[in-house]
């Protein structure tokens, strides 16, 4: 199963599109929001706290691709902001945290390509690295071949980590490439928990790639 991740706002975009694929879900990992239901408070009325799942992120690039660990903070501390705040009534807060948990470093292996066009190089960096963020420059291949500049990340379902693009939206503002990269590392996260495309207005998972992508549902949460 396959499904696209394009940038809709082409009133923005000048017509550039990123689209962004999901390889194959393989079987079933829980990562079940936590909480902790505490049996009864002071006055003896009991109450839920909820628990923030922390997700420990380490990311590895390309040497082409430049990016510092405070970039990466944004981008997570982002993420963070987006699944946890419920802006709106159709928005759930998922209690979880994106947290780098090591130094940003360049790809172990330097043979690997800065461009991801063929299924070998894709599973080089995905499994042969063992960061859970691959940034690479860009990609052409997600379970099938697409046109250059189109795909903005490529992540297995239940695999090791998620596979993105360094700039999915060239000629933004920095602020909006910000956003824009967080939208897309939390909607690759998503497919890591494998979660599906869902085209509503405003989803996360939305095949789109838009500043506006900023919900998630209960089931979703629940992954
Ligand atoms: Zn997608």
């Amino acid at each position: 199963m396959s499904a696209q991740w394009r940038v809709a706002n082409n009133r923005l975009l000048s017509g550039f599109l990123v689209l962004l694929v999901m390889v194959v879900p393989m079987g079933l990992m829980g990562c079940s929001q936590n909480v902790i239901v505490t049996p009864s408070s002071p006055s003896g009325v009991a109450f839920v706290r909820p628990a923030y799942h922390i997700l420990p992120i380490r990311v590895s690039h390309h040497a082409v691709v430049p990016l510092d660990n405070t970039e990466i903070d944004t981008i997570l501390r982002l993420s963070t902001r987006i699944a946890q705040e419920r802006d709106s009534l159709e928005d759930v807060s998922c209690p979880v945290a994106f947290v780098r948990t090591a130094p940003v470093r360049a790809f172990r292996n330097p043979s690997f390509p800065s461009f991801i066009a063929t299924p070998d190089e894709y599973d080089a960096i995905m499994y042969g690295d063992d960061a859970n963020v691959k940034v690479v420059a860009g990609m052409n291949w997600c379970g099938q071949t697409f046109r250059p500049n189109v795909l903005a990340g490529c992540t297995p379902a239940y695999g090791p980590g998620i596979a993105v693009a360094s700039d999915p939206v060239p000629g933004r503002s920095s602020t909006e490439k910000d956003w824009l990269k967080s939208v897309l590392w939390l909607h690759e996260f998503g497919h890591q928990f494998g979660l599906l495309h869902r085209h509503d207005a405003h989803a996360v998972m939305h095949p789109y790639l838009e500043l506006s992508h900023t919900q998630f549902t209960v089931e979703e949460c629940r992954r």
